[in-house]
């Protein structure tokens, strides 16, 4: 069948359903820009072909007939038959449904057990696999494909990018160019040989390897793992070693029993899931049980199955004390519970590691995992039909800790901060032991990698913080901004089962930032020296919802809502305040602990309020209207301080403007009005020649006085026909400021354009706009108007500058520094600052 060039599959795709482009717009060495058919038949000369041989486990014959179609394929492009209307396509169907798979699988396939294994990772029901094909393909372009894909598309539905699920990605490595160590052949007496399941004496020696490395340092990478020892004990620990010995589990407080902790001093830590059914049958410590679990304890065989895997798991270790959050906090008693909540900063930072169990939805499941030793092996080809012979199918870099990043733990909002703050954290996986420490990459480890993984990008560049910055670097404050408004980001998008902890569950991370930060102030999920610019997070989820409730957060913090968030911040962008921030209060529940759970918190800003009302067109569907992003279908109604409309932009310039609400109003009644105020922030500009944008908040009025206000959205005004920015010059002598400008503004701007006395606003604002620009400036005298603002004599000659670029309004802030006593004000059209509260 002949392959087609890429425009004309575009034009055929609507009749010719066979056909399907897959990531037309984002072709690079990981996607297959290819447009694949439905799959032929294998079609092979035997007599030709020798056959494929599997250096490690066996294949089955659909998947060995695969990979001989990839080898026949290849023959094609090495023998010349370069027309295209000669190539056979590069893809080819390998499974269809679940059946053959699991044939392959309990037949020891090598490919068929590693599908399966990904299946399980990304949770793909038997019933959808059934219902689909198993496609494999390869890059048609490349004469030597670097990777293939393996792919569900779903039988009986037209084939497209959407109906192509991709399931796992193998990343062909010439074995003459591959580090063998990393797959652990020189470092085992057994070679490749992995158990049958996670609890086996291989899997632990891993585990006990990974944790020497780590500790000896030898390389030098684990300096950030290892800090100078700390003598710090959580308030309670359960201790290991009875819990082994005489199967009971006793509850030790290193307060009451110091001498327990003379010798032995090491403690682990449990990362878990609680689930529905955690939250109503985890023998949990109360303040009645308290007594009794210190006593005599508590029989192992009333734990669930992922505490007595976690006491197994220390005693690997040969450590004598874990520490797991159900019972070591006092779960009945408030005060308790928010004394211990804000120790987790201590906890996971002090413990040797972290054990998580990662696959399990609640501690019923347990840590340790049955598996196919295969799963855990890449596999290893030899082709004799080609010349550079025998290749290892790495797993591709993304997908390598997918069973960590895609656990159900993985979702969880406690976690995140317990993951981040451990040194270590040895995760428990559906197939695998995994690896984590402060170091960077390639010091992650899996069993599949033992030695490292080959690749520089682990955890799809999620990895913990530390392994992607180093907290103690002098001046890597923006390289720590920046990945603090990760953590913010990577953190909203959690799941809470109590949303009201969402800042206590950040506050550990809140504490280590705090160190790297000292001259800064931490305050709701924010850094103070990051306003007003990290004012502008959006919420980037249409389901997002308010919390409710206890009081959590400030309107004006991300973490006043409930979804995933787009962090702000500044960025490459030259930004302008304008506002001046005159105070950041917060008051904490627990005053020694302000990153924990707050009572209030707000903001004092001099800045400009402009009235705005944001209305839905309620002939077209409402709640289209509210979606993300600059439609094209909403009004903007601008007023001034009188409420009358100035202006009214409808369906004009849709880019000129973008407003997001933080949560969307009910579905069923469709949005609400939005009549409150715009609150600019600050004024950005991209690139020198990019227009200039006014960024900053819609908010509510909170309060009668008109002096109390609430964000609920942000909004984006681009260009100066939306916003005219003035800077007027007032008071005091026309002539010395005139002269001062003039000569300051000299250097810096030759094409200035200086109007004449007696030019009048009107005539200024026809000016040609492209020459405007250019400037940065327009300066004008306005010797009649009345700005509004109360303050300003009336017919007093003014000098007045529209200004364009932030450049320009730089050079003014600096020449008012010049002019000293304020002589000049920046005006938002004609709004006076006022002093206001955001809470
Ligand atoms: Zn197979
Ligand atoms: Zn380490």
């Amino acid at each position: 069948m002949a392959l087609l060039e890429t425009t004309e599959i575009l034009q055929m795709n609507d009749k010719v359903h066979t056909f399907v482009l897959i990531n037309p717009n984002q072709v690079d060495d990981d996607d297959v820009d290819l447009f694949v058919v439905q799959p032929p038949a294998v079609e092979r000369d035997p007599a030709h072909h020798a056959p494929i041989e599997s250096v490690i486990g066996p294949l089955c014959s659909a998947c060995r007939a695969a990979f001989e179609y990839f080898s026949f394929w290849l023959d094609c492009h090495k023998s010349g038959a370069e027309e295209a209307a000669e190539k056979p396509p590069a893809a080819c169907l390998i499974h269809q449904g679940a059946k053959t798979l699991q044939v392959g699988e309990d037949a020891q396939c090598h490919l068929c057990v590693l599908l399966m294994a990904n299946l399980r990772v990304k949770r793909i029901a038997t019933r959808s696999i059934d219902q689909s094909n198993i496609e494999m393909c390869w890059q048609s372009r490349d004469p030597k494909p670097t990777r293939l894909h393996f792919a569900l598309t779903h039988r009986g539905h037209p084939r497209s990018s959407s109906n192509y699920w991709n399931i796992l990605k193998l990343k062909l490595q010439n074995s003459s160019e591959f580090d063998e160590t990393l797959l652990g052949i020189t470092t085992t007496s057994q070679g490749l040989e992995r158990h049958s399941n996670t609890r086996s004496e291989q899997s632990r020696d891993n585990a006990l390897e990974w944790l020497k490395r780590c500790q000896e340092n030898e390389d030098g990478n684990h300096i950030q793992c290892n800090p100078p020892s700390q003598d710090w004990l959580p308030t309670r620990l359960l201790d290991v070693a009875s819990a082994m010995a005489t199967s009971t589990v006793k509850l030790v407080q290193p307060r009451d029993d110091p001498d327990a902790f003379v010798a032995d001093r090491q403690y682990v830590t449990l990362s878990h899931c609680w689930g529905a059914w955690g939250g109503a049958e985890l023998p949990v410590l109360t303040t009645e049980n308290l007594s009794e679990r210190l006593g005599g304890g508590l029989p192992v065989s009333l734990l669930p199955q992922t505490f007595n895997d976690a006491l197994e798991a220390a005693h690997w270790f040969n450590v004598r004390w874990l520490w797991i959050d159900s019972l070591c906090i006092l779960q009945d008693s408030n005060e308790d519970w928010q004394k211990e909540a804000v120790m987790m900063y201590d906890v996971y930072k002090n413990a040797l590691l972290n054990i998580s169990a990662d696959d399990s939805p609640d501690a019923r499941w347990g840590c340790f995992r049955e598996r196919q030793p295969l799963a855990v092996i890449p596999m290893h080809l030899r082709f004799p039909d080609q010349d550079d012979g025998t290749f290892w199918l790495l797993p591709d870099t993304r997908a390598v800790f997918d069973s960590v990043t895609e656990s159900p733990l993985a979702k969880r909002g406690w976690v995140f901060q317990e993951r981040q703050l451990s040194r270590r954290v040895l995760h428990f996986t559906s197939s695998e032991l995994v690896w984590e420490c402060c170091a960077k990459a390639p010091y992650f480890a899996s069993e599949t990698f033992p030695g490292g993984t080959p690749f520089k990008t682990a955890f799809n560049g999620k990895s913990k913080f530390q392994s992607r910055t180093t907290l103690d670097r002098p001046n890597s404050s923006p390289e720590l901004y920046a990945t603090w408004r990760t953590i913010c980001e990577e953190y909203s998008a959690k799941v809470f089962s109590h949303v009201r902890d969402k800042l206590v569950a950040l506050s550990g991370l809140a504490q280590e930032f705090e160190i790297a930060f000292p001259d800064d102030t931490y305050v709701a999920g924010m850094w103070r020296s990051t306003l007003p610019g990290s004012l502008l997070w959006g919420s980037s989820d249409s389901s997002s919802r308010l919390l409710t409730g206890d009081y959590v957060a400030p309107s004006w913090s991300w973490v006043s809502i409930d979804g995933p968030i787009t962090p702000a911040g500044p960025g490459n962008s030259r930004t302008h305040s304008l506002v001046d921030i005159t105070s950041v209060a917060a008051v904490p529940v627990i005053p020694s602990k302000p990153t924990a759970l707050l009572q209030s918190a707000s903001i004092g800003l001099r800045c400009y309020l402009q009235p705005v009302e944001v209305r839905p067109d309620y002939e077209k569907k409402p709640w289209y209207m509210l979606a993300m992003g600059g439609g094209k279908l909403h009004k903007l109604l601008v007023k001034d301080k009188d409420g009358r409309e100035t202006a009214c932009i409808d369906n004009f310039h849709s880019d000129a403007f973008h407003y997001s609400f933080d949560v969307e109003a009910d579905e069923n009644s469709g949005p609400e009005s939005v009549s409150g105020y715009f609150l600019p922030l600050c004024l950005t500009q991209p690139t020198g020649s990019s227009p200039v944008a006014v960024s900053g908040l819609l908010v509510e009025p909170a309060s009668d006085d008109g002096s109390v206000y609430r964000r609920v959205g942000i909004l984006h005004v681009y260009g100066s026909h939306c916003y005219r920015l003035k800077y007027n010059a007032r008071k005091g002598s026309r002539e010395s400021v005139w002269a001062d400008l003039s000569r300051l503004l000299e250097p810096t701007d030759e094409h200035l354009t200086v109007l004449e006395e007696g030019t009048d606003s009107d005539t200024a604002r026809s000016g040609d706009l492209t020459e405007k620009q250019e400037s940065g400036f327009e300066i004008s005298e306005n010797k009649t108007r009345d700005n509004g603002g109360g303050d300003n004599q009336v017919g007093e000659p003014r000098v007045e500058i529209d200004l364009n670029s932030v450049d320009a309004l730089e050079r003014l802030y600096a020449l008012d520094a010049t002019l000293h006593e304020s002589e000049l004000a920046l005006e938002f059209e004609r709004l006076v600052p006022r002093q206001i509260t955001l809470i």
